[in-house]
């Protein structure tokens, strides 16, 4: 059974799709993949562009359509030493005009031409696998895709040829070094490549992480390994509705498949920063954000642990302190981990002001809704207390319960929690990108952004990638061959 999927290609970033499952009961082992890059463009334009281009980082083509087909082959090529398949991977790619304004752009997509289901080698049944991988497992190619230029497509994948232009993300432009050395401003378009071409082999699921629905009412093979312990199940196992919750739990849905776990402790720094709050209606751990600036909350430290103190100064009860705190507000803070409100102003002036009225550390309660609460931006190197964010949901229970009488009190513990990996549970399962609300193209099928150091599926293209997607410095490979690569 087979369904196209390029109807379903927006020109948007492309939702992750997925795959399943594990070694091919076949009688001997595939070779090294070859992955071949279709030129798409026309003549004169994109891959064809013949304006000369001087070498940048390794990239010696002598054309700036020359240099961009050089990437994209360098990444093929990089991603071909560690898949096995006897089947060619092909993969469509064009260099062209994308949506695009002088503040923001559509940098380029990829991802599979067609999945597949009950399809010779295939581990599970009723069960979607994006074409490479059926290939791969069935050990022939079983999608003869026709194309205009008469290959057998898998991938289809699409790159912004305007980047940089005054009316498109002006400045900017994609670095086309092998190096992985993009100078600020500029984005790495290796890494770039590595990450969609990572999604058109199969690191997405085909599922709706919005509303749960299957395609075609059929899992995807990822749906098998992405696994929610607040519900205790699978996505496969979940009705649509439960699988839309699972999709908006920040930090909660994980990757659930041997070869990541196996290689996790290998990528992943090991511990993670946590917030614990106790006082009545409370005594639980809640999702943080931490700050970029100040003292970090690492190994170094030891436990810190405090009674909560709540800025108020503004007339609807919040506390923005981005003025130095009043005496009464200094005195509800001094020794204390300080509770403000964002807003108004930056950070790092609400950290300040704590720490000048003697607090031990903050708290930012966010004042939006969603989570997981992001980290707190800023610089100053003045501030010597750590800072943190919580949720506007979890800001407003710390709230009520510090208005809630009580002899006790309400007391924050910042602790560093080496018994996880930075971007893991306690069983070393890599936590998935699941904000809420929902993320178009980025929820369910990337990593979570908690990962440290960053991976190459997180979604969003971060400074100083790895050049690589297998362990020890990525998880991206290891995920695949958990579907069955
Ligand atoms: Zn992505």
């Amino acid at each position: 059974m087979r369904t196209d999927l390029l109807k379903h290609l927006g020109r948007g970033l492309l939702a992750v799709a997925a795959a399943s499952c594990l070694t091919l009961a076949h009688g001997r082992s595939p070779g090294p993949a070859v992955i071949q890059i279709v030129n798409g463009n026309e003549p004169g334009i994109g891959f064809n562009d013949p304006s000369p281009a001087l070498p940048v980082g390794g990239n010696t083509a002598a054309t700036v359509g020359g240099q961009r087909l050089a990437v994209f082959q360098y990444a093929a090529n990089l991603w071909g030493t560690k898949l096995k398949s006897d089947v060619p991977i092909t993969i469509l790619s064009t260099f062209e005009p994308l949506p695009c304004t002088a503040t923001g752009a559509t940098l380029g997509a990829a991802g599979a031409i067609s999945v597949w289901s009950d399809f010779p080698g295939a581990e599970k049944p009723g069960t979607w696998y994006s074409s490479a991988l059926a290939n791969k497992l069935a050990g022939e190619d079983i999608d003869p895709v026709p194309s205009p230029t008469g290959d057998d497509l898998d991938i289809v994948a699409f790159f912004n040829s305007d980047l940089g232009q005054p009316d498109c993300l002006a400045g900017s432009g994609f670095y086309l070094g092998l190096d992985g050395l993009a100078p600020a401003g500029q984005i790495d378009l290796l890494t770039t490549i590595l990450h969609e071409f990572g999604h058109g082999l199969g690191f997405q699921t085909f599922t709706s992480g919005r509303t749960g629905n299957q395609l075609a009412g059929q899992p995807s093979i990822w749906d098998h390994y992405l696994y929610d312990p607040a519900q205790n199940k699978t996505w496969v196992k979940m009705t649509a509705a439960e699988r839309a919750t699972s999709g908006i739990t920040p930090r909660n849905l994980q990757w659930y498949g041997n070869t990541v776990i196996g290689k996790a402790a290998a990528v992943l720094d090991r511990g993670t920063p946590e917030l614990f709050l106790t006082g009545p209606g409370l005594d639980r751990n809640v999702l943080i954000g931490t700050a970029l600036f100040g003292p970090q909350i690492d190994s170094r430290d030891d436990q810190l642990s405090a009674q909560i103190g709540q800025v108020v100064d503004q007339v609807n009860g919040t506390g923005l302190a981005c003025t130095p705190l009043s005496a009464a507000n200094a005195a509800a803070v001094r020794g204390k981990i300080a509770l403000v409100d964002r807003g108004t102003c930056g950070f790092t002036v609400k950290v300040k002001n704590a720490q000048d009225a003697g607090a031990r550390a903050v708290i930012v309660s966010d004042n939006v809704p969603g989570g997981p609460p992001p980290d707190l931006g800023g610089v100053d190197p003045t501030i010597t207390i750590p800072a943190v964010r919580v949720s506007l949901e979890d800001g407003t229970a710390l709230k009520a319960s510090l208005a809630t009488p009580s002899k006790f009190g309400n007391y924050g513990v910042l602790s560093f929690n080496t018994q996880k990996l930075a971007g893991a549970d306690y069983g070393k399962r890599v936590f998935m990108f699941t904000p809420n609300p929902f993320q178009q193209g980025s929820s369910v099928s990337h990593f979570d952004t908690s990962a440290k150091p960053n991976l190459l599926m997180e979604p969003f293209l971060n400074a100083g990638q790895p050049i690589a997607v297998s362990a020890p410095k990525d998880l991206t490979f290891e995920l695949l061959k958990d579907i069955g690569w």
